[in-house]
């Protein structure tokens, strides 16, 4: 006899999320989670798809009362000076911005102009309490060690003091993040080899925000610096009024090629922007540098008899579009739906979870797709985002709104472009073509 319906094993996003449709469903879990709440972790800020799932669980109010800032746009800064009038407004210096409002486009179920950017130790520490007002145990600093499907009910076996202890449930959610418990122990991942990406990030207070933008209005806008060293870019993303986070992304062999520490290699890809490099020496830097790295991947399955797996468990493949926590909300919502009848019909065989599997597969492709056409010929995205046949569809794409319907237009386009300058070298954005070339539709993706 189980002693949990479903198991959840990690209290991110993806687990509280989860843990919260279930209990209201009313399905009992339990939550293993193998940090003390509250924990920093990369990924603070947050896009509109995230809203009607914070509305559904009933989080949404607890959120929006804490005081996270309100974001209402993102903009993106060129690598260099540029007089190209269709790669958006002039700033200082000659380098050009782009952006976006998310109340330019309606969105189905977000009933407001803006979303959040997170301190992600404030911001899970809510969420993990909020699944567990709605009666999910949470079992805090507890880390599963593995799971074991020997037995009809999977069994979760976590270390209590010196002794392994185990507990029974119907299935079992892996929402570990980029831990990836299940992916491990199956040997279902599947490195990426093109997306080989490195980040080094840190938190600045008193960063003079506006200084990078030509209007005050959007100064709390996510920002991304474009750099110019290949596939390389900076975020900005305000913490409070005054703390910022800044985080540099780039290819990995360019980090290992440095031969650098952390700091040092930091501030070489910032001095590549002086202007940049200048704001964030005027501010005082508030925690340590922190590298993330290997963190693109997918599954080769994604869900089994008794077990699925959600968030980053399942799959990651880039931050530059900040959807990554997005996903592991919704995921969690399609998973729940799914799981919710399969118990209702007595059985959680993998069959059960095939709606959850082909949307999740659906939406990380354009993801993947997005993010890989990005990466190629960045430009184009730029131009995109300016062109009012397009700037919808891109919007539709940047709020999240990827979980129904086929292949946003604006995608298939730009991928018809892309080849087109691949195939002429006299074309006059040849020479802007990045050099990663994804994979995309390979078969674990
Ligand atoms: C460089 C970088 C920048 C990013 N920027 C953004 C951004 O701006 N916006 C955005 O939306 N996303 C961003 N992301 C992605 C974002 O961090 C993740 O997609 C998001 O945190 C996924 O949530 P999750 O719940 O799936 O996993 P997590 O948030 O990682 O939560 C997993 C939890 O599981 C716990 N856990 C792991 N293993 C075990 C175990 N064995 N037992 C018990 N508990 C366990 C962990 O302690 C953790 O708390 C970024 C990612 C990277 C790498």
């Amino acid at each position: 006899m189980a002693d949990f319906d479903i198991g959840v094993i990690g209290g991110g996003p993806a687990g509280s999320t989860m843990a919260s449709y279930l209990q209201k469903a009313g399905l009992s879990c339990v939550l293993f989670e193998g940090e003390l709440f509250p924990r920093p972790h990369v990924g603070e800020s947050l896009i509109p798809a995230t809203t009607p799932v914070l509305h559904d669980i009933g989080a949404l109010d607890k959120v929006d009362s804490f005081g996270f800032p309100r974001k209402y746009g993102a903009a993106w800064t060129s690598a260099a000076p540029s007089d190209i009038p269709t790669l958006g407004y002039q700033l200082a210096h000659g380098f050009r911005a782009a952006d976006v409002l998310f109340n330019e486009r309606d969105q189905p179920g977000v009933r407001q102009d803006y979303t959040y950017h997170v301190d992600r130790g404030a911001f899970d520490l809510l969420l993990l309490q909020h699944a567990e007002s709605l009666g999910a145990k949470v079992v805090s600093g507890v880390r599963v060690g593995h799971v074991d499907f020997d037995e009809p009910e999977p069994e979760i076996v976590y270390r209590m003091g010196r002794r392994d202890a185990r507990t029974r449930v119907r299935m079992v959610v892996d929402a570990s993040g980029r831990h990836t418990l299940l992916g491990r122990q199956l040997r279902v991942k599947v490195p990426d080899t093109v997306f080989n990406q490195y980040a080094i990030h840190t938190w600045f207070e008193g960063l003079d925000r506006s200084a990078l933008t030509a209007d005050d209005k959007k100064a709390d806008y996510i920002f991304i610096h474009f750099l110019p060293i290949t596939d390389t870019w900076v975020w900005q993303i305000p913490i409070t009024e005054t703390v910022t986070s800044v985080g540099v992304v780039t290819q990995k062999k360019h980090f290992t090629a440095a031969k650098q520490q952390w700091e040092p290699f930091f501030w070489e890809c910032m001095s590549s922007r002086p202007e940049l490099a200048e704001a964030l020496r005027k501010s005082r830097r508030v925690r340590p540098f922190k590298p993330e790295g290997d963190y693109s991947y997918a599954m080769k399955q994604i869900c089994g008899d008794r077990w699925l797996m959600v968030g980053d468990a399942a799959r990651f493949v880039d931050p530059i579009f900040s959807s990554g926590v997005s996903v592991a909300m919704n995921s969690a919502r399609i998973a729940s739906h799914d799981i919710i009848a399969a118990a209702e019909q007595g059985g959680f065989g993998k069959s059960a979870f095939d709606t959850y599997e082909t949307k999740l597969r659906r939406a990380t492709n354009n993801w993947y797709e997005f993010i890989s056409i990005y990466y190629r010929l960045n430009i184009l995205f730029t131009a995109f985002v300016a062109d009012p046949r397009y700037r919808g569809d891109v919007l539709k794409m940047l709020q999240g709104d990827v979980w129904d319907g086929g292949e946003p237009v604006a995608l298939t386009k730009m991928r018809e472009i892309t080849r087109q300058v691949e195939q002429d070298p006299d074309h006059l954005w040849h020479s802007h073509l990045g050099t990663l070339r994804a994979p995309s539709q390979a078969a674990a993706f």
